[in-house]
């Protein structure tokens, strides 16, 4: 999963980067508006916490100029504590859910990945497909109940493929959310990656469709 964090306090910007990437996630960071808005409108990510309290262009616009962009991406708002109309008006604008500052670190990721879920269609805590298990908030994935050991990559290429079990991902796509802005997305790792994951949770659970992408099987 891919994340996008806007925060133009400099330290609370790199605690979130940090907390994002330990709990597995790629990130890609914004300090600005109208860098924000540009990302959030162009790349593909899971989730985006974005700060309403921006210097400049401010969340809500930032957060209107991606909605108007048609970016569906999930939006965890950052407002101050009691700025009851900066809540109401991310809202309006599309935010999904806020927390207010200062917050635990922790609650924001829990939310982040509980929107990241509900976005994908997936209503109860724990993601199932077949005899694959993954729980989010734990960062764990089990086959037959047994836990899977994988590096941080390969967990982060089976948690966007058991978010979206059943469905056609292109290379490109996978690629899109698993990897940060700036590195280079080669196809090669990924394939590599697949083959490992093969070997860990049984080759006939991911499907190569010629030309188009893979597809886990909820088997
Ligand atoms: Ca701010």
């Amino acid at each position: 999963m891919r994340a996008l964090i806007v925060e133009d306090d400099p330290a609370l910007a790199a605690d979130l980067v940090a907390a994002f990437r330990e709990a597995g996630f790629a990130v890609d960071g914004a300090a600005d508006g109208e860098e924000a808005a540009h990302m959030g409108a162009t790349a593909a990510y899971d989730v985006a916490i974005l700060d309403i309290g921006l210097p400049g262009r401010d969340g809500v616009a930032v957060l209107s100029a991606w909605r108007a962009a048609g970016a569906a991406l999930p939006v965890l708002a950052l407002t101050a504590r009691d700025a009851w109309a900066d809540k109401a008006r991310a809202f309006r604008a599309g935010a999904d859910d806020y927390v207010t500052k200062p917050f635990f670190m922790p609650e924001v990721i829990l939310r982040a990945r509980s929107l990241i879920r509900r976005a994908a269609g997936h209503a109860s805590a724990g993601i199932v497909a077949g005899a694959l298990a993954h729980d989010p908030e734990l960062g764990v994935f089990t086959l037959d109940a047994a836990p899977l050991r994988l590096t941080a990559f390969e967990a982060r290429v089976l948690g966007y493929m058991i978010h979206h079990a059943g469905r056609v991902l292109s290379r490109t796509e996978i690629s899109e959310h698993v990897y940060e802005d700036g590195v280079d997305r080669d196809f090669g790792s990924l394939e590599v990656v697949i083959r490992r994951l093969r070997g860990k949770i049984g080759a006939h659970r991911i499907e190569t469709l010629r030309g188009r992408g893979y597809r886990l099987l909820a088997l």
